[in-house]
């Protein structure tokens, strides 16, 4: 399968630099896969585990939420605001996010803005779940 370049680079600095066959993620428009030879293409990614396949085949998956991605003479590259490679989860602390969150919004007393920054917080939380670990599948955000 033909490859292509990808860096991926967080507020964290680089997370990835090198050639795949693809990678799938969610933008806030979907799910988009992009293969090698894609169209010029810009977008803004919303939160789900992105999904790179190696030039050898393989598959890593990371948590990967906000911010952009774009596609410019078959270079691609990915600014996320955050990106987490599945091994680096850490997955108690999602949990305890996810806790916190929903504890926050069970407070009937809650604004407006505070109940949109908990979801947020919850999906986050979801998200880093799902990509972490198999067994956590069934919490996955793109699965509901
Ligand atoms: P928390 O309340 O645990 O900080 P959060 O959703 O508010 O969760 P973010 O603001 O999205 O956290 O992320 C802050 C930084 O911490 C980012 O660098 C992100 O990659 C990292 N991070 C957050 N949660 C985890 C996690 N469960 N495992 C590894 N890194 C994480």
């Amino acid at each position: 399968m033909s490859t292509y370049h990808l860096t991926v680079v967080s507020m964290d600095g680089q997370d990835f630099e090198g050639e795949v066959q693809k990678i799938l993620l969610r933008t806030i428009d979907g799910d988009i896969e992009i293969l090698a030879r894609h169209t010029d293409y810009c977008t803004a990614i919303g939160m789900g585990t992105a999904r790179v396949t190696m030039a050898d085949g393989t598959e890593r998956k990371a948590a990967c939420i906000g911010g952009m991605i774009s596609v410019m003479k078959g270079e691609v590259r990915v600014l996320p605001t955050t990106w987490e490679w599945s091994e680096d989860i850490d997955i108690e602390r999602a949990k305890a996010a996810k806790e916190r969150a929903e504890e926050r919004l069970n407070d009937q007393l809650l604004d407006k803005e505070a109940r949109i920054r908990a979801e947020a917080k919850l999906y986050r939380a979801l998200v880093r779940l799902g990509s972490a670990h198999p067994d956590h599948s069934h919490d996955h955000i793109n699965d509901q």
